[in-house]
């Protein structure tokens, strides 16, 4: 692990800001460097992390075990459960954490957050950033970095596994610290929102051809969803699908999710 700090004489919000979880994601890397140079911090302190440089160095998502999925860790794991462990004492101790990835799947920009509370909802609405995924801690979001944080989202852009985007990535993070009253340029918040709950992982068989779909455009039910062999298979249920895999993961067609648009 990496770390930089940048502290501002005016006392003020504590905030990490986490690059190359994944190792394979280096558009933290940029974004950070970019952030680094550039901005000019009226209040607090920014930690920024680059959380897996091995992983980078190898450009692979992980070595033993997803990093992600590893929090809290281990003080004497593996090379994940170890980073895990000295990632989080750093963390826990930050009021916000930004948490930076990027994504095979089409999906532009999205916020992701394990909880719903009160001071997540807050900056949530700092960000830019209309769509949010919730993913709760029990069902998909177990032991990632966000939800060792006492308040953090990750942000995920694709499709982009390179670096093209970084200064999308800046631009989003210094609306977001802007908000936070951490810049000296006022800004204005988002509270509208399209509120995305994962309910659910759709499996298909093995092998599948997957006919293709749209991130977060509505799947009716009996949709043809592809082919197994020469047999159709069809929805069962109507949903709002993210992270559209076409194979990314075996025997995984998306996330299934509800939608809600909401104001914060
Ligand atoms: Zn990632």
């Amino acid at each position: 692990m990496k770390l930089y700090k940048t502290t501002s004489k005016i006392k003020g919000p504590s905030i990490a800001i986490v690059g190359a979880v994944h190792g394979d994601e280096p558009i933290g890397i940029e974004a950070i460097k970019y952030l680094r140079k550039n901005i000019d911090l009226k209040k607090g302190s920014i930690t920024f992390i680059i959380a897996h440089p091995e992983g980078v160095k190898s450009k692979t998502r992980h070595i033993h075990q997803d990093l992600n999925r590893s929090f809290p860790g281990k003080k004497s794991g593996n090379q994940e459960q170890q980073l895990a462990y000295h990632i989080r004492k750093i963390i826990s101790k930050c009021d916000y954490v930004l948490d930076i990835h990027g994504t095979s799947s089409k999906l532009d920009r999205l916020l992701i957050t394990t909880d719903f509370n009160k001071n997540k909802k807050r900056l949530l609405s700092c960000s830019a950033i209309s769509k949010v995924a919730l993913i709760r801690k029990n069902k998909f979001g177990k032991g990632s970095l966000i939800g060792a944080s006492k308040c953090g989202v990750s942000l995920e852009y694709g499709p982009d596994k390179s670096t093209r985007r970084y200064k999308i990535v800046a631009r989003d993070i210094e609306e977001i610290l802007g908000n936070l009253e951490m810049l000296k340029n006022q800004r204005k918040r988002h509270r509208n929102k399209e509120l995305y709950i994962v309910k659910d992982v759709l499996k298909t068989p093995k092998p599948f051809h997957q006919y293709k779909f749209k991130e977060f455009q509505k799947i009716k039910k009996n949709t043809p969803l592809g082919k197994n062999g020469k047999s159709v298979i069809f929805s069962s249920i109507s949903f709002y699908p993210l992270f559209v895999s076409a194979g990314r993961y075996d025997e995984t067609f998306s996330l299934v999710t509800d939608k809600k648009n909401i104001k914060l």
